[in-house]
């Protein structure tokens, strides 16, 4: 069985960028369902015990969507902090400028591709095996680790992450995400 891990900061911390009220409804309500659905789906099939990753790799249908959906979100959730390093340093900040030219063109590019992702999905920061630095769009539930990508960040662009917050404006709303969005947190896993 999975269970919904707790958001680790309060949902007021990441005020006035995301709200509590999205945070309550994206997070209590919205992540909450994606794992009562996946559980409820998994039982009596193959995929009954097996972990997100498996899932993500493997399952199609709606194990699949409800399993990818569970694992973007806390991987979403896991990068904010109300204390955030702004930019990337070391080794991150160097594969940034030299697949992006630079921190503020890779921002740029990021910010396109969540701006232009048409309907709902997520943009990505990943890296290939080789090492290299790739944005990527997907759609609804897909994640990278799916084409054996390694994901370093995420920008939920569903609706549900902003409407509350800024309604229709999706670039105001991802103009927002880089004030919370921590990059000692995406170091970390560039690492790993
Ligand atoms: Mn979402």
């Amino acid at each position: 069985m999975f269970e919904l891990p707790q958001l680790p900061y309060a949902y007021d911390a990441l005020e006035p960028y995301i709200t509590k009220k999205t945070l309550e409804f994206h997070h209590d309500k919205h992540h909450q369902a994606y794992v009562d659905k996946v559980n409820g789906l998994v039982k009596g099939t193959g995929f009954e015990g097996a972990g997100l990753e498996t899932i993500i790799q493997k399952a199609d249908g709606g194990i699949f969507n409800n399993g990818a959906q569970v694992w973007n979100h806390t991987f979403y959730f896991d990068q904010f902090s109300n204390n955030p390093a702004t930019a990337p340093e070391g080794n991150l900040a160097e594969a940034i400028n030299r697949d992006f030219g630079d921190f503020e063109k890779f921002r740029e590019a990021f910010a396109n591709a969540a701006a232009t992702l048409f309907g709902s999905g997520w943009a990505w920061l990943a890296a290939n095996t080789d090492g290299s630095l790739e944005i990527v769009q997907t759609s609804n539930a897909a994640n990278p680790l799916r084409d054996g990508k390694k994901p370093l960040l995420t920008c939920d662009v569903w609706e549900h992450a902003y409407y509350l917050d800024v309604q229709n404006k999706r670039p105001a709303y991802v103009g927002n995400f880089w004030k919370v969005l921590d990059w000692k947190v995406i170091e970390k896993r560039f690492s790993n």
